[in-house]
């Protein structure tokens, strides 16, 4: 028997609450995996409360990442003892996920860990450091380098935007930072943040084109939000777009990229291709500042899980929350 967060949803309702589950709960999978942590996006939040319809297969156990070794394995690329590191690919969604224990999943959706991270350090980074860097990189493939000018980081308390600002501002990057948690000034400014704005700035109803501020930009609230960056980043510039945490809706104009020939790159981690994914994992063990990824991780346990849920929709949560399940 292990532990699971385990979602239900029958003629009692939708709940979610840690249980004792045995093996044979597990889905179908090549390999079997040990966890050791897994984390809450904001994604597992939708999940555990049930605000949005993201799990479609119950029972199932939340987590939609996780990093730990294999016990099993009856694929040649992975053998008993490796360590692995996994998001996404619909786990914690359609097939039982990482807050639990124990996982089973294909082989094809596990990433070997880089060398110099632990598992504890995967997780800290976990599935939102993680498109935090897939946005980092498509910005750099459009030709974004240091000195180009300021770099706007959106939802920047949060895991996406802490991650996008330690990485950003590690490679040199000018960054600003917009927040509506403008008290937590000084914590943006320790992971590099240059400059700190109040979010009201650009999530109201904007004109289609605004004063060119922005060389580029990490969006991870969507909405008015992502219409304003885009109006307001400069002639020629890159604005990757990942998150909805304000809307789903993109209430913008043609404007910006016909007038301007601005390039909006949507970001998804979750079917990514392994040719994606390892290269931006390569890059977070190699680029992302250790001691920058402790401060803005808070450990819980399991048992505190549902909770954390219902913190990270009510965006009360800062930074990176890892789960240790054991
Ligand atoms: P968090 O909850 O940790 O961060 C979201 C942040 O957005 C909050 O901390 C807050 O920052 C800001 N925010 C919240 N509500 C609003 C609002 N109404 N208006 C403006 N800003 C708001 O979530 P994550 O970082 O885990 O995820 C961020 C987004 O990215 C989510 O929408 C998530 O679904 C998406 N995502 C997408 C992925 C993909 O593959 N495309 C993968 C991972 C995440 P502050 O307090 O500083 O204002």
């Amino acid at each position: 028997m292990f532990k699971a967060l385990v979602i239900e949803k029958d003629e009692a309702g939708y709940r979610a609450g840690v249980r004792a589950v045995d093996d044979a709960a597990l889905p179908a999978g090549e390999v079997l995996v040990r966890v050791e942590y897994s984390t809450i996006n904001y994604k597992d939040g939708l999940a555990i409360t049930g605000k949005s319809p993201v799990v479609r297969s119950f029972p199932l156990h939340a987590g939609i990442d996780f990093a730990g070794v294999v016990e099993a394995s009856e694929d040649a690329r992975f053998k008993v003892g490796d360590r692995v590191v996994l998001n996404g690919w619909g786990v914690g969604e359609s097939h039982s996920g990482g807050l639990a224990q124990k996982a089973r999943v294909k082989a094809d959706w596990l990433v070997p860990l880089p060398e110099g991270l632990t598992t504890r350090q995967a997780m800290a980074i976990g599935t939102a450091g993680y498109t935090a860097m897939l946005c980092v990189l498509a910005l750099e493939r459009h030709g974004l380098l240091p000195g180009m000018g300021d770099v706007l980081v959106t939802g920047a308390n949060g895991g996406v935007g802490s991650v996008a600002i330690t990485l950003l501002a590690g490679l040199g990057h000018r960054v600003v930072a917009s927040t509506g948690r403008t008290g937590e000034a000084a914590y943006l400014q320790g992971l590099g943040a240059a400059e700190v704005i109040d979010r009201a700035e650009l999530s109201a109803p904007g004109k289609p084109l605004g004063k060119e501020r922005w060389a580029a930009v990490v969006d991870s609230v969507g909405s008015h939000t992502l219409a304003n960056a885009c109006a307001q980043t400069r002639y020629g510039g890159a604005v990757a777009a990942c998150g909805l945490a304000q809307g789903l809706d993109f209430p913008a104009s043609v404007a910006p990229f016909i007038l301007r020939g601005i390039t909006l790159y949507g970001i998804d981690s979750v079917m990514a291709k392994p040719s994606v994914r390892m290269p931006a994992w390569e890059r977070l063990a190699r680029d992302l500042d250790l001691a920058r990824l402790d401060a803005i991780t808070t450990e819980i346990g399991l048992g505190d899980a549902v909770q954390a849920g219902t913190d990270i929709l009510a965006g009360r949560v800062r930074g990176r929350l890892v789960v240790d399940v054991n």
